[in-house]
């Protein structure tokens, strides 16, 4: 779809084109395998070297659908749908890292993306060094070594809310010849764009916002086309040489700027799975459908809590970026202009008890480990996803212990005020 249409046109009409008497919905192509009339041209779909569809572990006409307006809306050239956001971030890495390899990450990312990076990947034989994402450019890219291959950040992070320097750590990422990878999961590609920044990867966890209704786990993984893998051929080996699996083709030969995208289709995928079920890409699609007009109504809601608990005195503090005076507000304006994302934090006087209490009172915010979706949910990282941590581990995450996670929903924001508002004086 041309890249000229405004995003509102991309979440409607991009991904889907119907030909003559096909439906005009996208539909859910429930079936694994694909039919051919010969052998010889189902070879040809085997070594590559034509494009077509032959196993949905692989590839599915609903999953490229829903993955095209993903590219279309994030300006990139190709995008791959995985089964979660975790598997989003895992094939993003290692896709261009083996054992052996380093990479450098932002230490305010999501909890299991931490996690993924710093315990699972090492078992891997790949490690990560985390960085704190606001410090001065020469100290981040000290932590570069020879055998780097990444830099990786968020650009709002999950549940700390720090807004990521996007052009600085693009800087940073090309100045050691290596791909910038960035989680755009919080703000969509409705509030920022980070391939505009210089970003060269974007993956998502789906399951957020993009779904928005909270029925389906997913990630995608979208690829600028920007990097010049071939200018750094030594470092990324996998991409620039043969790949003996497909007889001896090179991914930069064959695809040019789709190398990164097809070969996680055509690697990872193939030999690891994690595929989005296409019911859920279906699910997915229609979430995206309505991503422009929802972001809108989250960020209008997230901004009138936010100011209103900025207000009230039983509040010990609030982050919001959108909020004048928030230590992210400059770069909010920079790279999110329209408004940021419906998750706010805020801590009460009283501290953690206080929190807790206040929570229970709540009644039309639900607890839930979710986030990022239509209704207005909280929750307590402290004693909910991160309870095993102690305070100074939590500390240490950037996470207060009586930080509470308030994520505005969609409904009328004088509803989401009254609630907190009995809430805080229960
Ligand atoms: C939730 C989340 C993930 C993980 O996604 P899942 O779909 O839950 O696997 C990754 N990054 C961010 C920023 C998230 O919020």
């Amino acid at each position: 779809m041309a890249k000229q249409f405004k995003p509102e046109t991309l979440c409607v009409q991009a991904g889907w084109t119907p030909k003559k008497g096909e439906p005009r919905v996208l539909p859910i192509y429930q079936s694994t395998t694909f039919k051919y009339e010969t052998s010889e041209q189902m070879a040809r779909l085997f070594d590559l070297e034509e494009s077509g569809y032959f196993y949905t572990r692989l590839q599915n006409p609903t999953n490229d659908a829903v993955a095209a307006k993903i590219a279309a809306l994030e300006g990139g050239v190709g995008a791959m749908l995985t089964s979660s956001g975790q598997s989003a971030n895992f094939y993003a890495i290692f896709n261009i890292c083996q054992a052996g390899d380093h990479f450098v990450c932002s230490s305010t990312i999501y909890g299991g993306t931490f996690n993924l990076f710093g315990v699972t990947l090492k078992k891997l034989g790949i490690e990560v060094t985390f960085v704190n994402p606001d410090a001065p450019e020469e100290e981040i890219s000290a932590a570069f070594r020879p055998n780097t291959k990444a830099l990786f950040g968020e650009t709002i992070s999950n549940p700390t809310l720090e807004v990521l320097d996007i052009e600085k750590f693009a800087r940073i990422a090309h100045k050691n010849g290596v791909p910038l990878i960035v989680d755009n999961t919080f703000p969509t590609p409705i509030n920022c764009r980070p391939f505009q920044w210089g970003a060269d990867i974007v993956v998502h966890s789906t399951t957020k916002y993009m779904d928005g209704h909270a029925t389906s786990v997913g990630g995608a993984i979208v690829d600028s086309g920007n990097f010049d893998w071939e200018a750094h051929a030594d470092k990324f080996p996998g991409l620039c040489t043969p790949d003996n699996s497909y007889h001896g083709l090179t991914y930069t030969k064959a695809f040019g700027k789709m190398a990164y995208i097809t070969k996680a289709t055509a690697q990872l995928m193939r030999d690891l799975g994690s595929a989005q079920s296409p019911q859920n890409a279906f699910l997915l699609n229609l979430g995206l459908e309505t991503l422009y007009l929802r972001m809108n109504q989250h960020c209008k809601n997230a901004m009138a809590v936010a100011q209103y608990l900025s207000k009230n005195d039983k509040v010990a503090w609030v982050n919001y970026c959108g909020l004048p005076g928030n230590k992210y507000y400059k770069l909010a304006q920079k790279y999110l202009p329209n408004g940021s994302c419906g998750v706010i934090s805020f801590g009460l006087k009283g501290g953690r008890e206080v929190s807790i209490k206040f929570m229970d009172s709540l009644k039309l915010a639900a607890i839930v480990t979710h986030v990022a979706d239509a209704r207005t949910c909280v929750l307590h990282p402290a004693s909910h996803t991160h309870r095993q941590l102690t305070d100074q581990q939590l500390s240490e995450a950037g996470i207060r212990p009586d930080l509470i996670r308030f994520s505005v929903g969609i409904e009328n924001a004088d509803d989401i005020i009254a609630d907190i508002d009995q809430a805080l004086n229960a």
